[in-house]
């Protein structure tokens, strides 16, 4: 939009955000859209990419992960990982990776795997909700059982 002034261009640029993330639309930079935009987030970019990503680790990045068919995943190996204590959360983290290099993109919807903002905290136990299903049943279809029921 040629015309739009500055300030219209950075409302209408908060708007986008808060209604895709799910906040309150005010158009105004306020408290809960600080908030998230403080929220340590994926550095993953939100549409695949020919060239991947760069290879250093750096700017709080401490995975990389390839969308496919590359589907390569590094780790920082200067992060302290652990699970469940004050490092960097291996399993959220590495669940939310693995999503990428298997085709899914980030969700919206907070509390998913595939949700970019702190995947470290926002789900710990790394469940996977009917959000996340629903995207890798896109790509690989419905789950199929294991076992053959007999009439
Ligand atoms: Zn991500």
């Amino acid at each position: 939009m040629l015309n739009d002034s500055p300030d219209r261009q950075t409302k209408q640029m908060l708007i986008t955000f808060q209604e895709y993330n799910h906040l309150p639309v005010t158009g105004e930079l306020d408290n809960k859209t600080v908030k998230l935009m403080n929220t340590p987030r994926c550095g993953m970019q939100d549409k695949p990419t020919p060239h991947g990503m760069p290879l250093a680790f750096s700017g709080g990045i401490i995975t990389h992960a390839w969308y496919p068919p590359d589907g390569r995943l590094h780790f920082d190996d200067a992060e302290a990982w652990d699970v469940g204590g004050n490092g960097a959360n291996l399993f959220p983290i590495c669940a939310h990776a693995i999503g990428h290099i298997l085709g899914l993109g980030h969700s919206n919807v907070p509390g998913s795997m595939m949700y970019p903002w702190d995947p470290a905290t926002g789900n710990p136990a790394a469940t996977l909700s009917p959000d996340d299903l629903a995207g890798i049943q896109s790509s690989f279809g419905p789950e199929v059982p294991t076992t053959t029921q007999l009439l």
